[in-house]
């Protein structure tokens, strides 16, 4: 049985035409489901006896479940727990301009980036569709309070379950959906070239962001496996036709590893690659985990790329640091479930 979760509204639309109802009926299931948060047809007060049956038949409305949550100041991490026992995780983050949520798009990963806890475990499955999307509600309603912005940078490479995540991004900002606005939802990949070019033709107006990592295939193609399909020239030539065709900037994304990608060479050859281009850098601090060999930059080490990138008139920031001591590093509160 399908969960109602997994349906755009259009889709619902189409699933009330087909069983001869009106298709307003679409809108007043998503009013119940995302404005009032009553999930058990039988509570939607303003449905025939008949159609709640059918509903009941035709959809589930299970709920994966929170089984641990760890907070301090500024930051939760919510682990869950799937309907077939597997886990995936979820971030909360309190900044001055609203809460933001990191979700999760798969069980594991299967890109093998060297320095990520996630890609340490294999890709199980990927997530549907509403498992996504109870991430949201589930953390919502959790904290009383709503979510401003949703960033898809959880385990699993979201490109790599291009329709479900798509299907996600489109429940969450329909306005009778979660209503989350298009600009505050950001996808981040580690550069599936065929799908970049899938979401330029796509009507939504996300953020992108391009886990780049390193200035050059040799570097990148040690760190991201991934390079060796679609190297750094073909992905800045396909970032460069995204900025040109949807007229939006994209975010590079760039962890700095200790002594491994953050030189300033490394910074000059970064600057060289992205000039001209409608992109903002954000250097990421490394979340170092037990399993991993690699170390974070000394802050000074962070501080002076961030000035080389400046002065060549890149846009950058440092990523703020968030949870380090809660096991906020992406699957890292996933895999000492999976390894214990
Ligand atoms: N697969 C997608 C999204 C998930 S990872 C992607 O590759 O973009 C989200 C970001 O966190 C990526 O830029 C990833 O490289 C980075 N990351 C992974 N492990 C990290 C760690 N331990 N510390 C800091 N950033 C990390």
């Amino acid at each position: 049985m399908e969960n109602i979760f997994n349906k755009r509204i259009d889709e619902l639309e189409d699933y009330f035409l087909s069983i001869n109802e009106k298709k307003f009926k679409a809108s007043q299931i998503y009013d119940w489901l995302y404005k009032k948060r009553v999930y058990d047809f039988s509570k939607m007060t303003n449905l025939k006896k008949e159609l709640i049956l059918k509903l009941e038949n035709d959809f589930s409305n299970e709920l994966i479940t929170i089984v641990k949550k760890q907070s301090d100041k500024d930051t939760a991490k919510y682990l869950f727990k799937l309907e077939d026992d597997n886990f995936v995780e979820s971030v909360l983050m309190y900044h001055n301009y609203g809460i933001s949520v990191c979700v999760s798009s798969q069980v594991g990963c299967n890109m093998g980036c060297k320095f990520c806890e996630s890609g340490r475990l294999k890709k199980v499955r990927d997530l549907q569709t509403y498992e996504m999307v109870e991430q949201i509600l589930l953390i919502e309603e959790d904290i009383k309070q709503r979510i401003s912005s949703v960033v898809i940078m959880g385990i699993g490479e979201p490109f790599d379950n291009y329709d479900n995540v798509m299907n996600f991004i489109k429940i969450i900002n329909h306005d009778k959906g979660i209503a989350i606005g298009a600009r505050h939802i950001t996808v981040s990949t580690c550069g599936i070239i065929p799908k970049i070019k899938q979401l330029m033709n796509e009507p939504l107006q996300i953020n992108l962001a391009i886990s780049l990592h390193a200035p050059d295939n040799e570097l990148r193609s040690k760190l991201m496996k991934i390079n060796k399909v679609y190297n750094i020239e073909q992905l800045i030539a396909t970032l460069k036709e995204y900025i040109q065709k949807t007229n939006r900037r994209v975010t590079i994304e760039y962890v700095t590893l200790k002594g491994v990608n953050d030189s300033h060479s490394h910074a000059l050859k970064l600057a060289k690659l992205l000039k001209g281009m409608n992109a903002y850098v954000n250097l990421i601090p490394y979340n170092e985990t037990n399993n991993i060999g690699f170390k974070k930059s000394d802050k000074q080490t962070i501080l002076e790329f961030y000035d080389i990138l400046k002065k060549h008139n890149i846009n950058v920031t440092i990523r703020r640091e968030f949870g380090s001591k809660i096991d906020a590093a992406c699957g890292q509160l996933r895999s000492k479930e999976v390894d214990a």
